[in-house]
């Protein structure tokens, strides 16, 4: 599959991650806990970063939560994760990143709402204070609109401006707009306070569907400064997940689109990793970056009356979950892996061919063989009480023998 050409833009870098232009999309997340508990919520950075996030963002609300950041920092450095920092600013960010210069330069970008930098009065004194520090500290901001807290005289200006054409936007026409423009009008006068073009990636959250597709195209055509894409208040799990890969995969599609977070709301203590994975499975399955082999099974049907083959599929996801981080290390190129796990002979063997491995499992009335495809060819017939771990064995010779770094120079000579 071929991935989607992106929109150009240049490149911004947070801490030592480039997003943008035509870096990788960038898998970033958020932790949940209370920032002023630097020990826990450098914990749930450090589990969000093995999970593969690659940006982390925590909230920095209150002086408390400030005067630990740089604590935070240090302890992910302690444990060797270098994954950079965002500090979430709402309200008090002006004070806050002035009051603590610690917090400031621990933090590789701030996130400024501009619908929460204060009243309309000291509106732009505060957005200019924050952007004051990033130049001072030469960090990147992003500009982050959310339709729940938009700049509520912009979009009254706006709303009241269309009420005086002869022909009238309807209300969400004019929102969307305003959502846009207050992207865009904050981006710029950042750059006029003196912050890099290049420092600038812009989001614009909305919590419905079609109106982030639109949202985005609109925002995408107006500038060309990176776009960090979500949905906000996503939901939990089933409908989180469906709907932020909706949203998000159509606008990826477009080549819309630098880094991505799924802003799911997990259980009662959930896992919040859940989030990061689900942004790596959205980006694998469009084709644009790769992550973890994939299982491809099929769904079963009649022919399955036993549920030995979803026990398998189960089994075989497992144990590549389990393999990936020592693959990871010593097989670079194994996150490419596809192996299919079949229930019978209708599609198995035709499947099983076009992956990397596959084995097609008997169905209902058929012979107790499960033929193994490698690249395409048939290599064995499985059978017995150890299919599984013979499998297992197949797969991990066949990532031995593919994807070790002296394989690739060898296929290259
Ligand atoms: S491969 Fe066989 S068991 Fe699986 S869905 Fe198709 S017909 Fe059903």
């Amino acid at each position: 599959m071929n991935a989607p050409s992106r929109r150009a833009t240049p490149t911004t870098w947070i801490g030592h991650v480039p997003v943008g232009s035509c870096h990788p999309i960038v898998v970033q997340s958020m932790t949940n806990t209370d920032t002023a508990d630097a020990v826990g919520t450098a914990q749930q950075c450090a589990q969000l970063a093995r999970a593969g996030s690659e940006l982390v963002r925590i909230t920095v609300n209150t002086p408390a939560a400030a005067a630990r950041v740089a604590e935070i920092r240090q302890r992910l450095d302690d444990d060797g994760l270098g994954v950079p920092l965002v500090g979430d600013f709402h309200y008090n960010g002006h004070v806050l990143l002035r009051d603590y210069p610690d917090c400031a330069r621990a933090l590789a970008k701030y996130r400024i709402n501009p619908g929460n930098v204060g009243t309309s009065r000291s509106q732009d004194a505060n957005f200019r204070t924050m952007i004051e520090v990033a130049v001072e500290y030469e960090r990147p901001v992003r500009i982050g609109v959310n339709w729940g807290s938009l700049d509520q005289g912009l979009l009254t200006q706006m709303m009241d401006d269309n009420a005086q054409l002869a022909e009238p936007l309807d209300a969400r026409e004019v929102m969307i707009d305003a959502i846009v423009e207050s992207g865009v009008r904050s981006a710029e006068m950042a750059e006029e306070f003196g912050l890099g073009h290049d420092k600038i990636i812009i989001s614009a959250k909305v919590s419905s569907v079609p109106d982030l597709i639109e949202v985005y195209q609109r925002l995408g055509a107006r500038c060309d400064y990176p776009l960090h894409l979500g949905l906000t208040e996503a939901g939990m799990g089933r409908k989180g997940t469906v709907a932020s890969t909706a949203g998000i995969s159509v606008l990826l599609h477009d080549g819309i689109g630098d880094t991505i977070r799924v802003s799911l709301t997990p259980e009662p203590g959930g896992d919040r990793t859940e989030e990061v994975m689900v942004a790596q499975q959205i980006l694998q399955s469009m084709g644009i970056r790769s992550f973890l082999p994939q299982v491809t099974a099929c769904p079963g049907c009649g022919r399955t009356t036993s549920t030995f083959f979803q026990e398998l599929a189960q089994q075989i996801q497992s144990f590549l979950t389990a393999r990936m981080p020592q693959w990871k290390e010593r097989y670079p190129g194994v996150k490419d892996m596809d192996v299919a796990v079949m229930g019978c002979v209708v599609n198995g063997p035709g499947e099983s061919k076009h992956a990397n491995i596959g084995i097609s499992l008997p169905g209902t009335g058929e012979e107790p063989r499960a033929p193994v495809f490698v690249d395409g060819k048939l290599v064995t017939t499985l059978k017995g009480e150890s299919l599984v771990s013979d499998f297992q064995q197949i797969v991990e010779r066949y990532v031995a023998d593919n994807y070790s770094p002296d394989q690739s120079i060898s296929d290259q000579t």
